[in-house]
């Protein structure tokens, strides 16, 4: 239930959408912030949805049994949401136990991994070398504020750890072009290639271990139902990024509803209101 809405405004005048939706969660104790990448910091990968959903909806339409396009495409489409934040590969393994479904023979989920990176390179490749060059700049692939924001929490003694459902060697690769290793050090985790070594769970309780966190000292932030999740399970604070990474600037109703559903505290859609959202995140 939405208690509270409202927009921020920032020094420039212009407002930043910024919502509250659980006001009375602590605040203000965070030693820890847990960053998920694409969608969150970079947009490196924007668009991969529309890659990834017609692709399936491909394999599923080749099944004997299988629905008409529209009913594939809503089908694909909840999985597909439903799972972002986790490995890829589980996006794949559903996709399987979908063509069974459908009595269609399904691939190996590493095989219809690999296709579908290959297809997500084909239109990213051009952007990351742009970037890798430096013929771009590395803030015109990120979300607004970003490294603005790194820094203020950076500055208030905040340790930053980043992970992903990305490969681990493709992380690193585009946090280095975007120039964030600064920040996240050697705190940047990604997917393995044995993908039971890796989740978002196992990373928070980990952070919560080695740095002896009680819940309110940590926050997660995400634009991914699985971070928000694990993130509130674990007792921290999650602040939910709800950008339409296609738009800048624009809010993605449909990703926010799914948002607040896996347990969001606050809603933005970028960090270009850095000093806003540090003030409602740290009060006093
Ligand atoms: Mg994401």
């Amino acid at each position: 239930m939405i208690q509270q809405s409202s927009m921020i405004s920032t020094s420039n005048g212009s407002s930043s959408y910024f919502e509250i939706i659980h006001p009375d969660v602590p605040r203000g104790n965070f030693k820890c912030a847990l960053f998920d990448f694409d969608g969150t910091l970079s947009l490196i990968r924007r668009g991969w949805r529309e890659i990834m959903v017609p692709y399936f909806v491909e394999e599923i339409m080749a099944c004997p049994d299988a629905p008409v396009k529209k009913e594939t495409e809503s089908i694909v489409r909840e999985f597909v949401t439903r799972l972002t934040g986790k490995q890829t590969i589980y996006q794949c393994i559903q996709l399987g136990q979908t063509v069974s479904r459908y009595g269609g023979r399904p691939k190996d989920p590493l095989a219809y991994k690999k296709e579908y990176l290959a297809r997500l390179w084909a239109r990213i490749e051009i952007s990351f070398n742009s970037l890798k060059n430096k013929s771009r700049s590395a803030d015109d692939l990120m979300l607004k504020g970003s490294r603005t924001f790194l820094t203020a929490l950076k500055q208030r003694g905040i340790k930053l750890y980043l992970a992903s459902g990305t490969d681990q060697v493709n992380v690193l690769e585009e946090a280095t072009v975007l120039e964030l290793n600064g920040f996240f050090g050697d705190r940047i985790f990604g997917a393995k290639d044995n993908w039971k070594e890796f989740s978002k769970n196992m990373i928070i309780s980990n952070i919560i271990e080695e740095n002896r966190l009680m819940g309110d000292g940590l926050i997660v932030i995400g634009d991914g139902y699985v971070e928000i999740e694990e993130g509130k399970s674990a007792g921290g604070y999650a602040l939910a990024v709800a950008c339409d990474e296609m738009k800048a600037g624009e809010l993605d109703a449909w990703k926010r509803n799914r948002l607040i559903e896996a347990g969001a505290d606050a809603i933005i859609i970028d960090y270009e209101n850095t000093q806003g959202i540090i003030n409602y995140l740290f009060p006093g």
